[in-house]
């Protein structure tokens, strides 16, 4: 059954920017970021600013030089967080099964919801009705039987019809899929799809009748992802996010591009794991669980691993070599698109502060104290060498959010 909608906000920057200023309504508008931070790339470009060739990622000026007229705005990245909050809030009035997937996308599952709402198709059409009502922003829904295909759905059909509304079935597959070039499956990037070129698979329905071996031989287990991509089989289910879990304590970020080398990523992994145990030390909280959530470039390769912590503990010389651990075991070569790392399973600190550090008290006391000072002076005062490295993102986290200015 196609209960599985996937909705994307168009044009989200933009269309915020418009709901917002009533003057930039019918306008071309361009949301582009700090000059300095990403040499003035286009975030977001309005329908108006689209219809004269102006894309996402474009340099400002280029933009500027097809739309001299457009109207420059910058991100305000803190109100496009908090609408997407919103947008989240609209979508759980439908299914409990709701799953943020950027900030402008989306999964809802509407199994069990036809008595309330009725088809599939009745909730799109409400949803997208009821969130243009209250935030002014339109968007798109793709519907199919699993999240690769509603996915897929959405952004080469649903994006480009009128209604903004499209559902495949699995029947679809072999006349709206496999005629695609291979570019257009999720999780395909320039990089792999010159190596398919090089494979003479250049369309979706090439890579599905491709032997899985073979595959499997040149690229481990994303071949088998791959095959199973191209055949229009996705068994992950659309998952809550339960970020605000009081049970634990924990924190994730989008890294800003594919991150595929070690060094980089372990740069990455203590600084999450360092900001969790910073939390928890703030809460007076220590934990017995490390979770590590990794997500690669697509939709299916995602590994969430736990384990058991020695003993219980709050800073990241304990918690950190574990984290390290569960990634390579975990996870392979694959690129990384997203990482989460949380503490749960835990206690008051003081409860067995004694017992836990007492032949530990100076480090755990320099742990506080490097907080303190966070604190007071804010977070790049005092901050890990290895963030200064390619990989860290430490600093722009600490003032940016998303990589640009709140
Ligand atoms: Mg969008």
């Amino acid at each position: 059954m196609e209960t599985v909608l996937l909705a994307d906000m168009n044009s989200f920057f933009a269309s915020v920017e418009q709901a917002d200023q009533p003057e930039l309504l019918g306008k071309p508008v361009i949301v582009c970021g700090d000059p300095a931070k990403r040499h003035g790339i286009t975030l977001a470009a309005s329908r108006e600013a689209k219809k004269y060739g102006i894309k996402t990622a474009m340099p400002c000026w280029e933009a500027l030089s097809l739309c001299p007229e457009a109207i420059v705005v910058r991100p305000r990245m803190a109100r496009y967080v908090e609408t997407s909050l919103v947008i989240v809030e609209i979508a759980k009035e439908f299914s409990p099964l709701v799953e943020p997937f950027s900030i402008d996308e989306l999964f809802i599952d509407t199994q069990g919801t036809e008595k309330l709402f009725g088809s599939s198709v009745d909730v799109a059409s409400l949803f997208r009705k009821t969130v243009y009502e209250r935030i002014g922003v339109p968007c798109s829904v793709g519907i199919a039987p699993n999240k690769l295909l509603a996915k897929i759905c959405c952004d080469v059909e649903a994006k480009k019809s009128l209604s903004g509304i499209s559902k495949w079935s699995y029947e679809d597959i072999p006349v709206k899929l496999w005629p695609r070039p291979v570019k257009d499956l999720f999780g395909v990037g320039k990089r792999m799809e010159k190596n398919f070129k090089n494979m003479g698979i250049t369309t979706i329905g090439t890579l599905a009748q491709y032997p899985v071996p073979i595959l499997k031989k040149k690229f481990g287990i994303l071949g088998e992802v791959y095959h199973l991509s191209a055949n229009g089989i996705d068994n992950s289910q659309v998952t809550p996010h339960s970020h605000d879990d009081v049970k634990g304590i924990g924190h994730s970020i989008t890294l800003p591009r594919d991150y595929y080398r070690w060094e980089e990523i372990q740069v990455v992994l203590r600084e999450i794991t360092e900001e969790v145990c910073c939390r928890a030390r703030r809460k007076g909280k220590i934990g017995k669980t490390i979770s590590l959530y990794v997500r690669g470039i697509d939709l299916i390769s995602s590994v969430q691993r736990s384990k058991l912590l020695a003993s219980y503990s709050n800073l990241s010389t304990d918690i950190c070599p574990l984290v390290e651990w569960l990634f390579q075991q975990h996870w392979g070569s694959q690129p990384v698109r997203a990482i989460t790392i949380s503490l749960s399973n835990l206690m008051d600190d003081e409860a067995l502060q004694l017992e836990v550090f007492a032949d530990r008290v100076a480090e755990r006391s320099l742990a506080y104290t490097i907080d303190n000072i966070r604190y007071r002076y804010g977070k790049t005062a005092i901050f890990k060498a290895s963030s200064l490295s390619e990989g860290g993102v430490y600093h722009e986290r600490s003032t940016l959010i998303g990589g640009h200015k709140a």
